[in-house]
Formats: C-alpha cells, structure tokens, sequence
C-alpha cells in the first residue's frame, strides 16, 4: 500500500497491481499473440524473467540475461546458450559484470521455447532484472584457488537459490545485489554490492565473512560500509535474508532515485543498521576481523595458474583466463569453447565479472594445445594489459538509455592502443560506458568514459566525459569527473596520450597508474594529455 500523502509512482502501482513472477503466464500468451498485444505494464514486468526491450523500440526485440550464479557454467549450459544464440538471437552475446550472458534480438515468439531450453540444463533467467536479488556473484576461482580462506561457490548456490521464485523477495524496493568471496585476496565486489561477503579469519582462528552492506555505482556511487560483523559459513543464508529483509521493509518505495539500498545505509548509518540485524536475528554478532583487501587488478584471473585441486591421480591442474574483447562473444565461440573445455578438461567454464573467461581443471600436458586452440577463436591467454582491462557496457546499439555507441568503440579503442603503445604491460582499467548508469562501472577505472552529448557548430555531437583515477581494493576510491570531454572517435588518442605522460612522468617503474593519478590535483589531470610533446622527448631521452 501507497503510504497517504504520497503518490505511488508507476514502477510501484505496476508490482502492486500484479507481482512481476506472476507475468510469466502472459509471456506465454504474448509469444502466441505477437509483440504488438503486449501491455505496457507486463513489458515493464518481464524484467523479472531477464526480457528488456532493446533498440530500435519499434522492431520488437528483446534482450534477454541469463543468471549464472558465481559465473560457473558447465559445457553442456554454455553450448546450450550458444546454439540458443545461433538459432534465436542472431548468434548474439554479451559476458555482463555480473558474470551473466546476454543474448540480444530475442522475439518473444521465441522467448518460452529459449526459457524451456535453457531449464533443461538448469539455466534460467529468472530474476536477473527488476526489483529482485540479481544474479549472485562470486570470486570465479571459487573452490580452485590455491590459497583461498573458503570455497565459497556452495554458498553462492544456496544464497542465489534462497530468493528465487519467492513471492516474500520478488517485490523489492529497487534491485538488489550481492558478493560473496572466499578468496584469501579478496579485490573489489563487496565493497560495490548492496551486501559484499569477504572471507576473513576471526581472532578465534574461526574461517568465515566480514560483512559489508550498501555498496553500488550507477549514477550516485557509494563505497559498501563495513558493519564489523563476523558471519559463520552456516550463519550466511540467515543473515542475508535479514538484511534483504530490512531493505524490503525500510527502502524507498516513494522515489526511485533514492531507492537502493546504499542510500538507506547511508541514512542510517552502520551503527542504527547493524542493530536492526541483531534485532531481527535476535541474538548480538560477533565482531569480525579487518579484512585485508588486495589493490584490484583486471589480469589477476587471466594467464595460467595452477589450481589448489589435483586429478584423479594427484597431477596438477591449471586454469587458463582468457580474454574476450569487451565481452563479446559469439553463439559459435560458446559453442566452441564449450567443446574445448569438455574435450582437454573437466567440461566447465567461468566468467570473471571483467567480462573474460577462464577454462579450469586442465592437464599440464594440453595447455600448450588448448591455448592454442582458443587463440584460434580470439580468445587469448597472453593479451595486452588494454583488452585485459577493458570492459564496455551494452551502449547504443542495444540499449535504450545509451547515449553512445560502446562496444565497437571499446573494440576500436583496444586496438589502436595495442598496435600505438605495443610495449605497455602494466594494469590498466578502461571502461567504455554508454550514460551515467554505469553498467561498465566506468566509477572503479583507471580511465572512465562516460557517454554524453554535446553540440558543436549546431550539429549533435557524441563525446565521452572523462573520469580518471577510480581502482577498487585497498585504496578504494572512484574516478575523478573532469570538465574536459573528447569527441568519441578522438578517444582512442587521448588514452594514447595519457599513458605517454604517465610514462614519462611517473616516480619510478613500479609507480602504478591508478597512484600516478592519484596525486595530481584535478586541475593537473585537466591537461594532463596536453604535455604529449615533453613526454614524447623525455621517453626519447629514456630510450
Ligand atoms: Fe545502457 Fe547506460 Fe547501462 Fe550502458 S550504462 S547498458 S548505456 S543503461
């Protein structure tokens, strides 16, 4: 019910009038009925089985995400959303930063055969949009990391089963998301998820979370508190439905805007929140300890690395993280990829909510051969630190709040840095974003670019608003909006020319580029790319 006084706003009269897992009966009637009968209030409601209209509006086209808990797949999922791909969304797909697919120029003719598809190998796409808990993430090493505190991964089952399909949580006040890590180096996702669990070890010597609530970008960000609180291995389930709970119950149901749940942490602060926990667990939490957070670095999945899990016969196991550029990948690279993991190892696959892959469980003695063959679909295992690091959202092509193009751009932009700065190696996050929403978390990039519009000489023109220096981890922090803007397909040139100044001018080798940015004033980052030509000359002296 509206509270009085207060007028309900459309996103609340429309979960009111009918919940959003109720719309699913109406998909199946649509799909007989054709794209142009739908009601505008169920297409609002089919969020909650992952179905957004895409651009062009009038064509009648879905994007449809599909939730894959921890970003693990096994072979048999990830050729079953290939083919999916191939036949019924133009062999479309999109690894998200949330360790989900996205498949694009879905039909709603289509839409109950993809969904039958998909539960027969135990996919769905349920609740990966609307006002529910998304799709929950995780470390995608989880339980094959070598020094990892917990496997996490079956806790992630549990908790992204624990909501699901459940009329108590399928009408929240706005969407919802959690982190749960078991890493012993835990980087970055608690402190930007409206719940963030960090494995840590209580003074006791008991393994277990540190608890962090009210984290998230989009167009207001907020750095996740932490509440000091200790959370067993078997306490998560209890603890995170209490906290969903209070954000069901204390939300903001009367403006969207202020609707997550970082803005009710921010309001109350981490001391009235965590009493309201304890009072509705009906029992004090224990205090946890300091979690020591690592710098977040976008190749820390990528490479070979060796797995804490052997074979049948004790030999050792590697993953291989590999690069998918901007996190395109096609119905035939699923496909195939799929097949490679099942043929040289154990048949499963995981995405990295940097938008790349990793294919663990192989044999020493296939590296070598499966590396080369994954190459071979553009997916490496040795790439530049530019494709490693960066991510794009969905952008104009698809998206209708975009105000830019995205993925090409990004695609452009990685290139032309590889073959202009073919020596770089260090860190580097870019992110390629198409409006202030930030899908493509452009707030925790070294360089963010953020769709806008502009004018020049009476004609619409598109620029990205640059926003330096954002790294999440030890010394979290977001990017700095600068004033200046560059022409979208000038991008490319002012990232070029930034890195030939960091170069340049950075302390010493091992300075990192996100602290070189850090200790410029922002009117130093302002022209910062205008010192190109010193740079250029001091590089040369180097040489
Ligand atoms: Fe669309 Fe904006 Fe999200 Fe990009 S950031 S996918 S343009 S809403």
């Amino acid at each position: 019910m509206a509270p009085e006084n207060t007028k309900e706003n459309r996103a609340e009269r429309i979960k009111r009038e009918k919940d959003g897992l109720d719309v699913w009966a109406d998909i199946e009637r649509y799909a007989e009925t054709g794209f142009q009968a739908i009601d505008p209030d169920d297409l609002d409601r089919f969020k909650w089985y992952g179905l957004y209209t895409q651009r062009p509006a009038e064509e009648g086209f879905f994007m449809l995400r599909i939730r894959i808990p921890n970003g693990v797949l096994s072979s048999e999922q990830l050729e079953t959303i290939g083919w999916l791909s191939r036949v019924y969304a133009r062999s479309t797909g999109d690894i998200t930063t949330r360790q989900c697919i996205q498949l694009h120029y879905v039909r709603i003719q289509d839409v109950p055969v993809i969904v039958r598809e998909l539960g027969k190998v135990g996919l769905t796409t349920q609740e990966t949009c609307g006002d529910v808990v998304r799709n929950v993430v995780g470390s995608p090493l989880a339980g094959i990391e070598a020094e990892e505190l917990i496997d996490a991964l079956p806790i992630v089952e549990e908790v992204s089963r624990l909501f699901l399909n459940d009329y108590a949580f399928s009408n929240l006040p706005r969407k919802f998301k959690i982190s749960i890590s078991g890493s012993s180096r835990p980087q970055e996702q608690h402190q930007i998820n409206d719940i963030g669990l960090v494995a840590t070890v209580s003074e006791r010597g008991e393994t277990g979370f540190d608890l962090w609530v009210g984290g998230g970008l989009g167009a207001v960000p907020h750095l996740g508190k932490r509440l000091n609180v200790f959370v067993r291995p078997q306490e998560v389930s209890e603890v995170i439905t209490r906290v969903v709970e209070i954000f069901r119950d204390h939300g903001n149901r009367d403006n969207r805007k202020k609707a997550r749940m970082k803005f009710l942490v921010a309001a109350w602060g981490v001391e009235r929140f965590r009493a309201e926990l304890e009072a509705r667990l009906g029992r004090r939490l224990t205090e946890s300890g300091e979690v020591e957070t690592a710098d977040a670095s976008p190749s820390r999945w990528l490479g070979v690395g060796l797995q804490k899990n052997t074979d049948a016969d004790g030999n050792p196991l590697y993953y291989l993280g590999l690069t998918v550029l901007r996190g395109r990948i096609s119905g035939e690279q699923m496909v195939s990829v799929a097949g490679l993991a099942r043929f040289y190892a154990s048949g499963r696959i995981r995405l990295t909510n940097t938008q790349n892959l990793i294919v663990p469980d192989v044999p020493e003695r296939f590296i070598e051969t499966l590396s080369r063959e994954l190459a071979a679909l553009d997916l490496r295992l040795e790439s530049s630190p530019f494709r490693q690091g960066t991510v794009a959202c969905t952008g104009r092509q698809f998206c209708k709040l975009a105000v830019v193009e995205t993925k090409d751009r990004a695609a452009e932009i990685v290139r032309y840095l590889e073959g202009a700065i073919p020596d770089f190696r260090d860190d580097i996050r870019i992110s390629v974003t198409g409006c202030v929403n930030s899908c493509a978390q452009y707030q925790i990039a070294d360089i963010g670019l953020v769709g806008v519009k502009g004018q020049e000489n009476g004609e619409e023109v598109d620029y990205f608003q640059i926003h330096l220096g954002g790294q999440l981890g030890r010394n979290a922090r977001f990017g700095r909006k600068l004033s200046k803007r560059v022409r979208v397909e000038e991008a490319k040139y002012y990232i070029e020319r930034l890195i030939h100044v960091y170069r340049a001018q950075r302390l010493s080798e091992r300075e990192r580029f996100s602290d070189f940015i850090a200790r410029h004033e922002l009117r130093e980052l302002e022209t910062l790319d205008e010192q190109l030509a010193s740079a250029l000359e001091l590089e040369e002296v180097l040489r």
